[in-house]
């Protein structure tokens, strides 16, 4: 199988070392991929956001899947111009990709298959916006309607924050705040067969202890020692297959991977947020735990044939991914300073490595930062004391002027 993957970040670089190691995969290619892609890939130039361009190149490589990583080009309809090029793709369309494209259609959909999530209202005046953040009050959650990275969400219990967020967007969903803590699922579909994956859990705050603004993540772990036994079941029966017919029954089928931000609150499970696509950097971990071959799986999503494979194989084992980011990210990262120590940081037994982000190399062959989130340092162990352990003391080969990580990915779940 020849497959092309369309992205650039840490989990791109995932999803290409996972099919890099598939059999089945006879040439793997990445557009625009990074500097660590490039090792495990034949990277070309490309327009991510330009459908006609990516079937074009999928084309000319004889392409036989090709993964659509990030939710921008989804969004701008990548998948449905490679799809009509007759070329099987994981991604959904972009009429689907609005589940995550647009807060209030992903509320729409789960008011109509009956998901349980946070009551909200959708804003577009600053008069509804103050009604609305009364009607709940504090802690305040105010959602930019649109993509923005993973930074569009403001909670606060300052009044004049949230409204002056959501003034500075066109469009807000305003909703309850819900307590808890957060897991990410992951499900792969067809538009009709759910697939859930191994559940995991990220750290969306810059800083140490849940300080600081929210980033685009800044590590992950899985699996969740502390998740209640059988919420992969029930997150299937109540969250997910019901979306997957609901979007069905709108006629946008969606295939590819949904993805589930859930808050395990006081109340139940409710959904935080869909995504269409792999999250990053959950992905990171979620696939190290992967037995079954990657290529067969996206393929059966994307030529819907999910219902013929084989259950999924999982490692028992943990795996922990910590983010090393730039000096100044979220607000103003940084870029173009050398890294060093990357060929150090990695384990001769595979149980630790390096994926890239925000990477490039320049004319010397020397891997520059070129991004906020650099690095992403993988490890994998029988638990995750042993994964974290490893993580850390890769990450602590590598240098990168003025880098930052948390120090405290999966310590309270390690015990
Ligand atoms: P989202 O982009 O929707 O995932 O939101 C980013 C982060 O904001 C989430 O991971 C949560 O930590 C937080 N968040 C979003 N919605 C809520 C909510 N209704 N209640 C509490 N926290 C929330």
């Amino acid at each position: 199988m020849k497959v092309l993957v369309i992205g650039g970040g840490a989990r791109e670089h995932a999803l290409c070392r996972s099919l890099s190691q598939d059999p089945a995969v006879t040439e793997l290619h990445c557009a625009p991929g990074n500097a660590g892609i490039a090792q495990v890939a034949t990277v070309h130039p490309v327009d991510q956001l330009d459908g006609a361009q990516v079937a074009a190149l999928a084309r000319r490589l004889g392409s036989d899947l090709v993964v659509v990583g990030p939710e921008a080009p989804l969004v701008a309809g990548v998948s449905d111009a490679v799809r009509a090029a007759g070329i099987p793709v994981f991604g959904p369309s972009g009429e689907a990709a609005l589940l995550e494209g647009s807060k209030a259609f992903a509320k729409d959909v789960m008011a109509g298959a009956g998901v349980p999530t946070a009551r909200s209202y959708v804003c577009t005046t600053a008069e509804e916006a103050a009604e609305a953040l009364d009607a709940f009050g504090p802690p305040y959650v105010v959602k930019d309607d649109g993509l923005a990275a993973g930074k569009g969400v403001v909670v606060t219990s300052d009044r004049e924050a949230a409204l002056a967020h959501a003034t500075a967007c066109d469009r807000v969903v305003i909703e309850e705040y819900l307590d808890g803590p957060e897991v990410s699922l992951f499900a792969i579909t067809d538009g009709t067969t759910v697939l859930p994956l191994q559940p995991a859990q990220d750290f969306k705050r810059a800083l140490d202890g849940d300080e600081g603004p929210n980033t685009g993540g800044m590590g992950a772990y899985s699996p969740l020692p502390w998740a209640p036994e059988g919420l992969v079941e029930e997150v299937l029966e109540t969250v997910l297959q019901p979306t997957v017919d609901e979007l069905h029954r709108r006629g946008t089928p969606f295939s590819g991977l949904l993805y589930a931000g859930l808050a395990l609150t006081s109340r139940g499970t409710r959904v935080i947020e869909f995504n269409a696509r792999f999250g990053d950097p959950e992905t990171q971990v979620v696939l190290a735990r992967l037995r079954t071959p990657l290529a067969g799986v996206l393929h059966a999503s994307a030529t819907g044939t999910l219902d013929q494979l084989e259950p999924l194989r999982w490692d028992e084992g943990a795996a922990v991914t910590v983010v090393i980011a730039s000096e100044g990210y979220p607000a103003a990262p940084r870029t173009g300073d050398p890294i060093e120590g990357l060929a150090e940081a990695e384990a001769a037994d595979g149980t630790a490595y390096v994926l890239h982000a925000g990477t490039k190399l320049d004319e010397d062959g020397r891997v520059l930062s070129a991004g906020g989130r650099v690095l992403s340092v993988t490890a994998t162990g029988t638990g995750l004391a042993e994964a974290r352990d490893r993580a850390y003391r890769a990450l602590d080969r590598i240098s990168l002027k003025g880098g930052q990580h948390r120090t405290d990915i999966a310590l309270k779940a390690a015990g």
